[in-house]
């Protein structure tokens, strides 16, 4: 079972992002919970519209949907204001995602601008412990990250600190998402040295924390912490490495997401190329 989609936009509504997945093959989806770049909330969807994607993701087998927090939130600036103001929109979009229950909830662990990773970190850890809740059907999952400027999650180690300081009763509804082009971007040769990569993935976070991919090319050779997708095979992975990657057995289970620059019929080509290879291996 090959679990594979692509980011699609809620701008049409929830059963629309439904359909357009199943239009280009797909059988998840990633989506922004609202519009990346607005500060402001796009409306709440109606209770029918959710109902109706519900029915369609039954209907065709869907794994659960992976919502991807906006770009604007922060966990750890420096400015107290937005440090709330990311903690109030988080919960309420984990107060909406138990209407799709089992959901996925992606975000960026956050830029610590200049306080010190040490700071950033106790900063992400307190925002969990403040809006996860033990009994919640959603598991919240960590963006591996390229580890542009002050961005905290560049490093595994990073990551698994937050996991051990957020309470040990909400442990369990945290995990990881591993984006290809990020830790390519981090310094780890996940599409040369995949089987290296997965063993040290394992050893500092642990594989049963990971949850997701993010399957992207990367404009950048591998180090070069930038974070520019690229499409499948146009990159630095490179059609061998994005090989690697989807067909590793301890990899080929998790739902992989795509998120390279493409309008929706590219991704039709993406996924059709990708079931092709693993369909082979
Ligand atoms: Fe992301
Ligand atoms: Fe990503
Ligand atoms: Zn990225």
């Amino acid at each position: 079972m090959f679990t594979i989609g692509c980011h699609v936009s809620v701008s049409g509504g929830y059963e629309m992002m439904g359909k357009t997945t199943l239009a280009i093959g797909g059988n998840t989806f990633q989506y922004f919970t609202r519009n990346p770049r607005g500060s402001r909330g796009t409306k709440t969807p109606s209770a029918a519209d959710v109902a109706a994607l519900r029915a369609l993701m039954e209907e065709h087998h869907f794994a659960p949907a992976l919502a991807h927090a906006p770009y604007t939130y922060n966990p750890a600036s420096k400015d107290e204001n937005i440090r709330q103001y990311t903690r109030d929109a988080m919960a309420e979009e984990l107060r909406f995602l138990e209407s799709l229950p089992g959901s996925l909830y992606n975000f960026h662990p956050g830029c610590h601008v200049g306080q010190g990773m040490e700071v950033g970190i106790a900063q992400v850890t307190e925002l969990l412990n403040a809006i996860v809740l033990p009994d919640q059907s959603t598991t919240v999952l960590l963006e591996t990250m390229a580890g542009k400027g002050t961005e905290i999650g560049g490093k595994f180690e990073e990551l698994r600190t937050i996991i051990d300081l957020v309470r040990p009763e909400i442990r369990h509804k945290i995990g990881v998402c591993l984006d290809t082009c990020h830790v390519s971007d981090g310094g780890y040769d996940i599409a040369g040295d995949t089987d290296g990569v997965v063993e040290e993935f394992d050893r500092v976070i642990g594989l049963d924390r990971l949850r997701a991919i993010h399957l992207n090319d990367s404009k950048n050779p591998l180090g070069a912490h930038k974070d520019r997708h690229e499409k499948i095979g146009e990159g630095f992975l490179g059609i061998e490495g994005i090989t690697r990657i989807i067909c590793h057995p301890k990899l080929r289970h998790l739902p992989f997401y795509l998120e390279t620059p493409n309008e929706i019929d590219g991704y039709a080509k993406e996924i059709a190329q990708l079931k092709g290879i693993r369909e082979e291996k």
